[in-house]
């Protein structure tokens, strides 16, 4: 990509890569999380490094697959497969692993990650009752919390986690700040664009520099310098929900630019789901527990803060059109499409497209006659 500051995110994963080794030697913890329900002030508020392991590409599926059944979500193999052929730096990195009880396959999946490597599986509730789940939630995190500890040697003191809360709040309103620049007319950044800074700064050890890297692409974006020949008001500007997306399974993506549309804003947990700040105001752990739980994912029953968001996002980013992706076997979502349909589309008036796929290339001609038609059809 032509964009020096493009050029410059690059140079910084790179270096990053460095800096995990570097950081691993002197004897830094690290801590691999697989799931946005997984508070990483923790692992901050501790002094350790805290690492992003969805795994986003097809390579490691079909070694995964001798394992866990085919018929199974992609990021679920994606990720398992990275473990189990060891072929992931951050996976390898990590000390311990974090999951959540989120879905049943993710799940399935922690039992048998924990023969690779230590692995802490979080008791997710299934739904964001104050009353019930929050409690349990809470109770489970100050759980989470001796773990840390005993795993760290770092004792997490109010003070220690009031810390990691202002700067993780820090990256989150930066990373906000760098996808409400696609509210403007036209959208500023691709949605490859701004899809691969989050991914890329979601790795990064050093988090000062991961905002002020979005701070400074902000500022840029502001003078209109990643603007493409291709970019203009005539071309239709998509909403992406459902499952999350990341580098290797952006194929979705990717066709909606080639159809000649802006993927102009994410409501994913790679997106919009992460820009929401912990209260600062009340007790680290009360906080912490409150806005992890609150996550609008599918796995929760019901889901309701979707929809909400789903409303003032449309709105917010003059949205033509909602693309609504599911991971292949992902019940939640698949399940959860026909409500986002009533709503969006007969609700708001937006027109909807359901897709349901793998990170396999195999569909890539279907998926763009569909898009095309949907595309034409707004
Ligand atoms: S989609 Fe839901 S379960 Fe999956 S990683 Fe995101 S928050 Fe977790
Ligand atoms: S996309 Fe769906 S099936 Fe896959 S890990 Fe997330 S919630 Fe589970």
């Amino acid at each position: 990509m032509p964009n020096p500051i493009m050029n410059k995110l690059q140079r910084i994963t790179e270096e990053n890569l460095l800096e995990i080794e570097q950081a691993k030697a002197q004897g830094r913890a690290m801590i691999g999380f697989y799931c946005l329900y997984s508070p990483t002030e923790m692992a901050v508020a501790a002094d350790a490094i805290p690492l992003p392991l969805c795994g986003t590409r097809n390579d490691p599926i079909a070694d995964a697959e001798e394992i866990l059944p085919r018929n199974l979500c992609p990021l679920i193999k994606s990720s398992f497969g990275f473990a189990m052929t060891d072929t992931c730096p951050f996976f390898k990195a990590s000390d311990i692993i974090i999951g959540d009880t989120t879905c049943d396959g993710k799940k399935k999946m922690f039992e048998l990650l924990s023969r690779y490597k230590t692995t802490h599986v979080l008791q997710l509730p299934q739904n964001q009752d104050p009353e019930t789940a929050l409690p349990a939630w809470h109770t489970e995190l100050e759980r989470f919390k001796t773990i840390i500890e005993s795993h760290t040697g770092k004792s997490l003191t109010q003070e220690r986690l009031r810390g990691a809360i202002r700067l993780m709040n820090r990256e989150r309103a930066a990373r906000k700040a760098l996808m409400d620049i696609n509210r403007k007319l036209p959208a500023p950044l691709s949605g490859s664009q701004l899809l691969e800074i989050m991914f890329k700064v979601g790795f990064l050890t050093n988090k000062e520099k991961g905002i002020a890297l979005m701070e400074e692409i902000v500022a840029e974006a502001a003078n209109n310098s990643f603007q493409s020949e291709s970019s203009g008001n005539h071309r239709k500007r998509i909403l992406l929900t459902g499952v999350p997306v990341g580098i290797g399974s952006d194929k979705v993506v990717k066709i909606t630019e080639q159809c000649g549309a802006d993927v102009v804003a994410f409501e994913n947990c790679s997106g919009y789901k992460q820009a929401f700040a912990v209260s600062e105001e009340i007790d680290p752990m009360s906080a912490l527990a409150e806005q992890y739980l609150s996550t609008p994912c599918s796995v929760m029953s019901p889901n309701t803060g979707r929809f909400d968001l789903l409303g003032e996002m449309i709105q917010d980013f003059a949205v033509d059109g909602v693309i609504d992706l599911t991971w292949q076997a992902c019940h939640t979502y698949n399940v959860e499409a026909f409500q986002v349909n009533e709503f969006v589309e007969k609700t708001l008036g937006v027109p909807t497209l359901h897709l349901e796929t793998d990170y396999s290339e195999s569909d890539t001609g279907q998926l763009r006659v569909r898009i095309e038609a949907y595309l034409e059809m707004l």
